[in-house]
């Protein structure tokens, strides 16, 4: 349902929830985030509102409510010790398509290893095939959804030795159906790749720093700045910049724009 994904200096779980808050009008039934940091990914994800998001990320998260993320913070440290550089994070609002609404089934998935973790609006169509195909080489898989297969292929391509980008790459030309995907990876923490076919992916561009969102809502308050993201398309999230090819991995043609309506959500 809502995607949103962040690279930057800015501690990436309060932008993230923060992006989540301001697409919360959309309607959802589970929320999730995944952060990657010194080489490993930490995955949070609850049914219900993002209130109960809030509550597992106790002490991590600015309070939620009309404040969320625009109070200037002085962290008294504890529980909010994050690193510097290098962070990256998803997050997620899920509208159940494929499995009950429950923690389980709630994004971001991740494979058995733990490595990769993504999110997913819209449907993969082939999803029955893809499990069967995972399960046969050993995968187990842990949710009832459509998009746990994604997690687990995009796992065997990057422990090939594969970017994430172009694990991704590879993943998408394999799905059927309509889909917005955000990835993080352990190996790359300052990276959030994201695709697209069917269905909507915008880039917010900061300096130093760049937003991803299924809606632009999720980032105006940092950045007017925005790239939407073509057809069959792959971008590459850096603090220094963003990279988009096709599917097929050739550069694509970027068309910057800006955001100039008021966005009150
Ligand atoms: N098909 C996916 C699921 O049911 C994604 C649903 C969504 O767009 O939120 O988990």
């Amino acid at each position: 349902c809502g995607i949103v994904g962040y690279v930057g200096s800015q501690p990436a779980l309060d932008v993230v929830i923060e992006g989540l808050s301001r697409l919360e009008y959309r309607g959802y039934d589970s929320a999730g985030t995944a952060i990657s940091a010194d080489g490993k990914l930490t995955v949070t994800k609850r049914a219900g509102k993002l209130a109960n998001l809030r509550e597992a990320l106790a002490g991590t998260v600015p309070p939620g409510g009309e404040e969320a993320g625009s109070a200037g913070r002085t962290d008294a440290g504890g529980s909010g010790e994050r690193t510097e550089t290098g962070v990256s994070g998803i997050g997620h609002t899920r509208w159940a398509t494929h499995g009950p609404p429950n923690d389980r089934n709630a994004h971001p998935h991740t494979d058995c290893t733990g490595a990769v973790a993504v999110v997913h609006n819209g449907i993969i169509e082939n999803f029955a095939a893809l499990r069967l195909e995972l399960e046969r080489r050993g995968h187990e898989l842990s949710s009832d959804t459509d998009t746990e297969a994604v997690a687990h292929l995009l796992e065997e391509e990057v422990a090939k030795g594969a970017s994430l980008a172009d694990a991704m790459r590879r993943v998408c030309l394999r799905l059927e159906g309509a889909f917005t995907l955000v990835a993080v990876y352990s190996g790359e923490p300052d990276l959030v790749v994201g695709a697209r076919r069917n269905s909507p992916l915008v880039v917010g561009v900061g300096a130093g720093e760049n937003f991803l969102a299924s809606d632009v809502a999720a980032f105006i308050a940092h950045t007017r700045d925005a790239i939407e993201l073509g057809q069959d398309q792959v971008v590459e999230l850096r603090p220094s910049g963003v990279t988009v090819t096709g599917f097929d991995g050739r550069p694509a043609e970027v068309k910057e724009y800006h955001v100039d309506w008021d966005v009150s959500a």
